[in-house]
């Protein structure tokens, strides 16, 4: 099946929390979009995999994917070496996307800039004819880079705002990794800590206050983008009823 966006994350939920409005976005415009996790999250300090395998497909279900699929690479100690690189070669090839979708190479999780390297170079290997994996060779023409850190300038934002509530919906499909009870004995984490809801907002209210919206998703592209009609790229987008 041939996809027109299909995005990598290192784990489960990461690119709900990422690009989840944006791919949403995406599906609602009619486009086939996919995403495939390196990961299953057995090193997460919450929950246990089975659980967040069956929040995974909730969440899958609520941004309406046409595909989702797990390498199931070990979690914690990703490596861009010759088989995780083969691995994506094989997903790029068997969808054949136009663009690709990772995380940016200077995020903090260090599965996070793993995937993120291993992706880029899977891009450009899956382009050469004598890499040995089953399927017509296929480069990608762009991969885009989510969940940008915060002191790096977006190239570009997403306006979520229609589908901001959808994108929570994905997110707190992942019940295990939330904040629920204060007396919980299980770790603390990023995403279990009572303000986190908040934070993801405060950071989705920031992108979109950039390009006058409610709430945006941030990206980085290192290409640079070809204009032929610049009145219409930046022609202002219609105003909602307020
Ligand atoms: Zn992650």
């Amino acid at each position: 099946m041939k996809l027109d966006v299909l995005a990598f994350a290192a784990h489960p939920d990461d690119i709900e929390l990422g690009a989840g409005g944006t791919l949403i976005l995406l599906v609602r415009q009619g486009y086939r979009v996919g995403v495939v996790d390196m990961a299953r999250g057995e090193f997460g300090s919450r929950g246990d995999m089975e659980t967040r395998m069956r929040e995974c497909a909730e969440a899958t279900r609520i941004m309406g994917l046409a595909v989702r699929e797990n390498l199931a690479l070990p979690d914690g100690h990703l490596q861009n070496d010759r088989e995780t690189q083969l691995r994506v070669v094989e997903m790029i090839r068997k969808y054949q996307p136009d663009i690709v979708l990772t995380h940016h190479w200077d995020a903090p999780h260090p599965d996070h800039q793993v995937t993120s390297r291993a992706v880029a170079d899977a891009c450009y290997l899956s382009g050469l004819a004598k890499i040995p994996v089953d399927w017509p060779r296929w480069r990608p023409r762009y991969v885009v880079y989510h969940q940008v850190p915060p002191y790096v300038v977006p190239s570009f934002v997403v306006d979520i705002s229609d589908v901001w509530d959808l994108k929570l919906q994905a997110v707190l499909a992942y019940r295990s990794q939330f904040f629920d009870d204060p007396q919980n004995p299980q770790p603390e984490t990023a995403l279990s800590r009572p303000d986190f809801l908040w934070r993801l907002e405060a950071r989705a209210r920031f992108y979109g206050s950039l390009i006058g919206a409610q709430y945006g998703e941030a990206f980085v592209l290192k290409e640079v983008i070809p204009v032929r009609d610049l009145v219409a790229l930046l022609r202002p987008p219609e105003r909602r009823p307020q």
